[in-house]
């Protein structure tokens, strides 16, 4: 099926982007890798009248290492994410999560801002930029502010964006030593999309305790979430292989599964806790090797 008509408009910068957007309101729509976008405009699930295409903003491209925060711009694509040698140094998790999404053809096109924007409860970044406990930078008419990744994912396709706003970076702050990560996904064999992700970040102490341990689990529910009753009964004791049994089990704490064609909610919640399982055995094992 093909799109609605719409109107095309490309974006010289961020602020004649916000601009274009303040002055459509709900009837415009910022045009990325347009690997989700397009799509549900051929199905006709949206109908913008107008499309501002960012996709030319150098200013939104790329990664940089400051210190300890690493920074992502938003058109950043999810091969570049992949391929990146000073971000696998830094944060391995996410050329990791970036790998595993669909096909070369879509990492090649799809940015991470677009895939956080878009809040797909089966995308593979929420799941990590919440482990990550990233913070997002979103840029309005009012100016800059900043949302926490906890806060940011908000239900179905639903992400804390007001109708005028960019999404401009992504800025993490780099593991400290000692941290091991893990992404496990089981893949819709169709789409490449998660029917489960999980994504785990184990921090040990000097003494092998589990000094902090960060989980986002994503494709479970209608929205990735933190797995907070995972992350407390691990934090300050020993992750032998027992511990990390029992603390996996409560990863379906808090979550309202999916029933759908894909998976029904029964399974999605085994795969849930068996996934942060091996998720967290993974981190565990790669916090030890990292001494
Ligand atoms: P677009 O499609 O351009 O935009 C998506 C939405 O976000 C739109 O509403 C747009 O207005 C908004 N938006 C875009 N950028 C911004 C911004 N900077 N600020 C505010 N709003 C913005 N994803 C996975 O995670 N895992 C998979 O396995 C996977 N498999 C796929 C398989 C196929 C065949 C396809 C077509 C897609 C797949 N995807 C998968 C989705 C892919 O990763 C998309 O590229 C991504 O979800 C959206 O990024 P985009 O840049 O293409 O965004």
């Amino acid at each position: 099926m093909n799109p609605v008509p719409f109107d095309y408009h490309r974006a010289g910068s961020v602020e004649e982007a916000i601009a274009f957007l303040r002055e459509h309101g709900e009837g415009a729509k910022l045009l990325a890798g347009g690997h989700s976008l397009l799509p549900i405009m051929k199905l006709r699930l949206a109908q913008p009248a107008h499309l501002v295409d960012i996709g030319g903003l150098a200013s939104l491209r790329g990664i940089r290492i400051d210190g300890d925060t690493i920074r992502i711009g938003a058109l950043t694509t999810h091969h570049t994410i992949e391929t990146d040698e000073a971000l696998r140094r830094a944060c391995p998790l996410l050329p990791e999560v970036a790998r595993v999404i669909g096909d070369r053809q879509v990492r090649n096109r799809g940015t991470i801002g677009g895939t956080l924007a878009h809040a797909d409860p089966a995308a593979d970044f929420p799941a990590a930029v919440l482990a990550l406990d990233a913070t997002l930078v979103a840029r309005g008419a009012d100016g800059e502010r900043t949302i926490p990744a906890g806060d940011f994912f908000l239900g179905f396709l639903t992400a804390a964006l007001n109708p005028d706003e960019v999404l401009t970076e992504i800025r993490i702050s780099t593991p400290p030593a000692r941290t091991g990560m893990s992404y496990q996904k089981l893949a819709n064999q169709a789409s490449g999309y998660a029917t489960v992700g999980v994504a785990a970040l184990v921090t040990l102490g000097e003494d092998d305790t589990c000094r902090q341990a960060c989980i986002g689990i994503t494709g479970a529910g209608a929205n990735a979430v933190r797995a907070t009753a995972v992350e407390e009964a691990l934090t300050g004791r020993r992750p032998d292989e027992a511990t990390i049994r029992d603390a996996a089990a409560l990863a379906d704490e808090g979550i309202e599964f999916l029933d759908d064609i894909h998976a029904s909610a029964d399974y999605r919640q085994q795969v849930t806790r068996g996934l942060t399982r091996r998720a967290l055995q993974t981190a565990v094992a790669r916090a030890r090797d990292s001494r």
